[in-house]
């Protein structure tokens, strides 16, 4: 009998609207790109995970019909009945010689994976220590394990060495992180990590959603950037942002450790297999990967061409050595205002606020592109002065210049570029 819960969820739904927290999707009717159309217009997007530019490729798209010609369309199976092909295993072994892992196994999405890594490895005899930032998928899957949970402050190594010194009568204990905060852009400092977890005798797992492909000097991820391979004992990733975006998720790491999730975990064990259009289209990707380092290469000069001129024009950018690159604005109204007026000059980006980042903390997430050209970035960068001046967030360019000018007289002997 609908009706109770129909009256309650009107009253909900009403009252996150009037919250200004009820979220609608504008609708996109070209492919995922820089350029794209969007309810009639042409925008260029800054909000994509599409940090490789790969999400259009066509050497990608190409592979997906092949894939689909020599494969088929769906496998109508779990793996483990008659749902793993040989496009599969190979796309195993791309991912876990990516990480300079044993093994790799592939979920329905990273979501799955998070969801399903705990459980089968940890009982009420572990704990898990988590990073307080971590994504919801990670929360997701601590809540459906019968470990003890315990949490540290985002990336505070003081913290989490109290509650590895709390948890020393546990079995196992694994300290879990995301590589990249989504809402920062900040990187886990996996090097300290990785001592700590070697001072105190616990596992170390790390969430590569936004770091795989984008962080490190050739983009493969945190173990380059810190240079920690062989200290951490299992990966999660997508291969729905950098790898091309399309869908799907996997575990890389010790054998054994992938072995007993082949056997138990349950997201692997009871959903579908990926079809092959993905799992070709993705193989492909990480052909094109080993090819050459160029659009990892050209993702790095994005970055700092943005970050660099958005500071000299005056905006407050968070430190970044990921391709998201945060303008904090400080006011929730004020982020949404920016984003939409940066709608109507033809650039798409997101303003954030309070409950997806801290109070008083709104801000506008910008997400470089390999596939962004320089033309592109200055359109935005123009578009976020304009709209900072209009706003009142940024000062006009006569005056900016003289504070410049001011700035560089008495810095003149100082050559020397913080960011
Ligand atoms: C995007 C993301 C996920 C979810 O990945 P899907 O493959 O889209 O399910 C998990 N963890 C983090 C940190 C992410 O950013």
């Amino acid at each position: 009998m609908y009706g109770k819960i129909k009256d309650h969820l009107t009253a909900e739904l009403q009252s996150i609207k009037k919250a200004g927290l009820y979220k609608t999707e504008r609708i996109i009717t070209s492919p995922q790109s820089v350029e794209i159309e969007v309810e009639g217009k042409t925008a260029l997007n800054f909000c994509a995970n599409n940090y490789l530019g790969l999400s259009n490729s066509n050497r990608v798209i190409s592979a997906a019909k092949r894939a689909m010609d020599t494969h088929g369309f769906g496998m109508s199976s779990v793996r483990f009945i008659c749902g793993t092909q040989d496009l599969h295993k190979s796309l195993e072994t791309a991912v876990s010689k990516w990480f300079k892992t044993d093994d790799a196994i592939l979920y329905a999405a990273c979501f799955d994976a998070n969801g399903g890594v705990f459980e089968p490895l940890f009982s009420e005899n572990d704990a898990i220590i988590s990073d307080v930032l971590n994504h919801a998928s990670i929360i997701d899957g601590i809540r459906l394990c019968r470990a003890q949970r315990y949490r540290y402050a985002n990336a505070d190594m003081n913290d989490l060495e109290t509650k590895l010194k709390e948890t020393q009568a546990y079995r196992f204990r694994i300290i879990v992180t995301d590589g990249v905060f989504s809402m920062d852009g900040n990187l886990a400092p996996m090097d300290k990590i990785c001592q700590l977890a070697e001072k105190y005798d616990a596992l170390v797992m790390v969430d590569e959603c936004h770091s795989a492909g984008v962080v490190g000097k050739t983009g493969r991820g945190v173990s380059e950037f810190f240079d920690v391979y062989g200290k951490i004992d299992i990966y999660t990733g997508t291969f729905g942002k950098a790898f091309g975006g399309g869908i799907g998720g996997f575990i890389a790491g010790r054998r054994e450790i992938i072995d007993w999730l082949r056997q138990r975990s349950r997201p692997y064990l009871f959903s579908n297999s990926i079809p092959p259009a993905v799992v070709g289209a993705s193989l492909e990707v990480f052909e094109i990967l080993a090819e050459s380092d160029e659009l990892h290469t050209r993702l790095t000069k994005n970055v700092e061409y943005f970050r660099k001129k958005m500071i000299a024009a005056g905006f407050d950018v968070k430190p970044t050595q990921s391709a998201i690159c945060v303008v904090m604005l400080y006011d929730a109204k004020l982020s949404q205002d920016f984003a939409a007026q940066m709608f109507d000059e033809g650039i798409y980006v997101t303003g954030f606020y309070f409950p997806v980042v801290a109070q008083g903390q709104a801000r506008i997430r910008v997400q470089l592109s390999a596939a962004h050209n320089k033309m592109q970035i200055d359109k935005c960068i123009d578009a976020f002065v304009r709209t900072g001046k209009k706003l009142g967030v940024v000062k006009d360019a006569v005056e900016r210049d003289r504070l410049n000018g001011l700035q560089s007289q008495l810095s003149i002997n100082k050559i020397n570029d913080s960011h």
